[in-house]
């Protein structure tokens, strides 16, 4: 690489002066949200807003950026949504006032002074339940159907397993933000640190641009490439500005392991593992997510992380661990329940409908995974998954043998 990434200013040294951002006083441009349903819109005053105008971070950063795209996309009262965003690692020091409020709201009453924890041990698994509650429901169960570590989800049900984190790049601007320079940049930093990975961690980077459109149509409907940011939420972000511009993605000759360049995040990094050994899936994300930090570090750069918020991430929902452990899973007799939804809620689990091929066919496999990001570990996460998914199994099993499942309802976790 010729130029180096900077590094990035010391968190410490923040707080900018005053500073003439704007022709008119904040009391001419503050939005109208008082009918959004989203976290931003839920927390914004006039006053915060006032305190917040006379601030950018060292890149640039304003808070009407911040808010942009919960101004543009108010929601809907049965979706919330989070109506902000980070364009750089120090957006969430410099307007903390509203994004504590913001995070501590949507991560469970997750504190200011909270501190974050990582676990990256996969063997945790077997032996680290996270409820005793739920631990004590799921024993009442038949022995079969007792935790055995994550590698042991019902393959007639799970179809493929998943675990995925975003990671940034300390010192360069996040995806709503960096400069077509810097995501290149960025990009160029990708190729090197994955081109160095060997054993069964050694790839390929393919840019987006030199995909065809039906291959990587192919590739989405294969869940190995993101698509398009079309959504008016990431669009209004500004992160699929450019676009193809300086993304890709990288795979693993098995196409087990996959990152992807300058998505939503500098890289998302991906393990896939078909059927259900999540604890397959978990290993191999932890060790690639290890290779490619020391990979990073060896070239004298490092993630973006703190020990209040963990891994900082483009949204602050993904804040923490950014870790989503996911399965498909074919539940066509319990998706159809009037329970399925509170039965989610109560194992902190979230559900999406699958990408692919067809999405819109009522196939009765969905994607579920953890709802929870910031304030558990990594192991704490994918063990929620595995344990949820292994009730909702049982309670598809009970429902194909016409039987009750009232005896199974989980506890609120
Ligand atoms: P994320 O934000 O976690 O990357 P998305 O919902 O945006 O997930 O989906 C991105 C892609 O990942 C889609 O192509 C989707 O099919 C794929 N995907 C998500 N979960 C799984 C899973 N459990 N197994 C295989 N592919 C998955
Ligand atoms: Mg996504």
């Amino acid at each position: 690489m010729e130029k180096k990434l900077e590094k990035g200013a010391s968190i410490n040294n923040l707080m900018p002066g005053k500073l003439r951002l704007k022709k008119l006083a904040p009391e001419n441009d503050f939005p109208d949200v008082s009918m959004h349903n989203n976290y931003m819109a839920k927390f914004l005053t006039l006053d915060l807003y006032k305190t917040l105008s006379e601030r950018k971070t060292p890149y640039g950063f304003t808070i009407d950026r911040v808010i942009q795209t919960g101004v543009d996309n108010p929601g809907s009262p049965f979706a919330m949504t989070m109506g902000c965003i980070a364009g750089d690692e120090e957006t969430y020091e410099v307007f903390k006032e509203l994004l504590d409020l913001v995070i501590e709201d949507k991560h469970g009453g997750y504190k200011a002074t909270d501190v974050h924890k990582n676990d990256f041990n996969p063997d945790s698994l077997a032996v680290q339940p996270t409820s005793r509650l739920h631990i004590r429901h799921v024993m009442a169960l038949s022995n079969s159907f007792f935790l055995k570590g994550g590698d042991d989800l019902d393959p007639n049900y799970v179809l493929i397993s998943r675990v995925r984190a975003g990671r940034n790049i300390r010192g360069c601007c996040l995806p709503p933000h960096c400069t077509r320079g810097e995501r290149r940049l960025l990009e160029q930093l990708a190729i090197e640190v994955l081109g160095s990975l060997t054993g069964e961690l050694n790839g390929t980077y393919l840019p987006l641009r030199s995909i065809s459109e039906a291959d990587q149509q192919q590739m989405v409907d294969d869940h190995l490439l993101f698509a398009k940011p079309v959504c008016p939420l990431l669009v209004a972000s500004g992160m699929a500005r450019d676009w193809p511009d300086g993304r890709g993605v990288w795979h693993n000759g098995g196409k087990t392991f996959l990152v992807w360049v300058n998505e939503e995040e500098h890289l998302k990094l991906i393990a896939i593992e078909k059927g259900g050994n999540m604890k397959a899936a978990f290993t191999r994300f932890c060790n690639g997510v290890q290779e490619v930090e020391s990979k990073l570090k060896e070239k004298d750069h490092e993630f973006m992380w703190n020990e209040h918020l963990g891994c900082i991430q483009t949204c602050p929902s993904n804040l923490g661990t950014g870790l989503r452990a996911g399965v498909h899973v074919r539940l066509p007799n319990m998706s159809k329940r009037p329970e399925f939804e509170e039965v989610l809620k109560r194992l902190r689990l979230e559900k999406r409908a699958i990408g692919g091929v067809d999405p819109e066919a009522d196939s009765g496999v969905f994607d579920i995974s953890n709802s929870d990001r910031l304030g558990f570990t990594e192991v704490q996460l994918v063990q929620v998954v595995v344990d949820g998914i292994k009730v909702l199994v049982e309670m598809e099993k009970r429902l194909e043998m016409e039987e009750g499942i009232d005896d199974l309802m989980p506890v609120q976790k």
